[in-house]
């Protein structure tokens, strides 16, 4: 059971500013990095995929980067429990922002709108030229890759190709951060959903809306350096926990 504090403070927001991670998509059958079960936890190693400067300087780290693109889980996995309770509360027209850490598009798959969508670590579905910037669409790369170019270059320089996600070591779209900081400071409840909060600066947005004066809810299974500053932090699973948070309403507006 969803603890009161956490149904009253959802039930009673009007302009809900939403911080997705991994944890969303874990029922999707794509691995989290630090849960349980999660990408590094079983493999201390991987984290050299998600680091620009491995990327860059190592042949070896592409090449297994771009066969775990082949296979990641994230192109036959279908959105849950946890991403459609995201579309209700944009139904019900009290969300104004979903912040997303992840790279999955699981979120506009199961109907966000796009417009309220922000990817702030980027999109899988997409590629990046590390050389002259210029984008493509994995769907392209990974036939290339398919066809037998293990660590296919660019197509307008012949510079590196990566996807068209945040690295380890690698700065966030200025333009992406600062409207993520905006929606942040706008509104009157942050729910932080699925995310353990150890990666900055999206962990930071919590701190940063709740400065700003708004009500803060951490759905996580696991302890966060941010639950301290929140109002109410649930550790149920996020399939049930979710559908539940978005269904509660109060009479009570929220006095802060
Ligand atoms: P994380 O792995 O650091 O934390 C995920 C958290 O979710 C963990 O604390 C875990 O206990 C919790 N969790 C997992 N399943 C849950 C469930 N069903 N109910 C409740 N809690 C659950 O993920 P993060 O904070 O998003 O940071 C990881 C980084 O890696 C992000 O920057 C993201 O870009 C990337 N990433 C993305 C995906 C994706 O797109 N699906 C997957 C893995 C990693
Ligand atoms: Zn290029």
């Amino acid at each position: 059971m969803t603890s009161q504090q956490a149904l009253e403070l959802v039930g009673a927001a009007r302009r809900v500013c939403v911080l997705t991670g991994a944890g969303v998509s874990t029922d999707s059958g794509i691995p989290d990095f630090r849960g349980p079960n999660g990408v590094w936890t079983r493999d201390p190693e991987a984290e050299r995929m998600f680091t620009l400067s491995a990327y860059l300087s190592d042949p070896d780290v592409r090449r297994r980067s771009w066969l775990n693109r082949a296979e990641n889980p994230a192109w036959a996995a279908q959105p849950n429990a946890a991403h459609r309770a995201l579309v209700e509360l944009e139904r019900s027209e009290r969300l104004r922002a979903l912040l997303t850490q992840n790279i999955d598009g699981l979120h506009q798959r199961a109907g966000s709108d796009p417009g309220l969508v922000v990817e702030l670590h980027g999109s899988l579905y997409g590629t990046q030229c590390m050389d002259c910037d210029a984008r493509g669409s994995m769907a392209e790369a990974l036939e290339r890759v398919r066809a037998g170019e293990p660590d296919p270059p660019c197509l307008v320089c012949g510079g590196i190709l990566k996807a068209a996600t945040i690295s380890f070591g690698q700065a966030l779209d200025p333009v992406v951060l600062r409207r993520a900081r905006q929606a942040a400071i706008d509104c009157d409840l942050l729910l932080a959903a699925g995310s353990s909060l150890s990666v900055e600066p999206a962990a930071g947005l919590v701190g940063l809306a709740a400065k700003a004066g708004a009500a803060v809810v951490i759905c996580n299974a696991e302890p966060t350096p941010y639950d301290e500053v929140a109002d109410a932090v649930v550790r149920e699973p996020l399939g049930e926990a979710l559908p539940e948070l978005v269904a509660a309403r109060s009479t009570r507006p929220l006095g802060r």
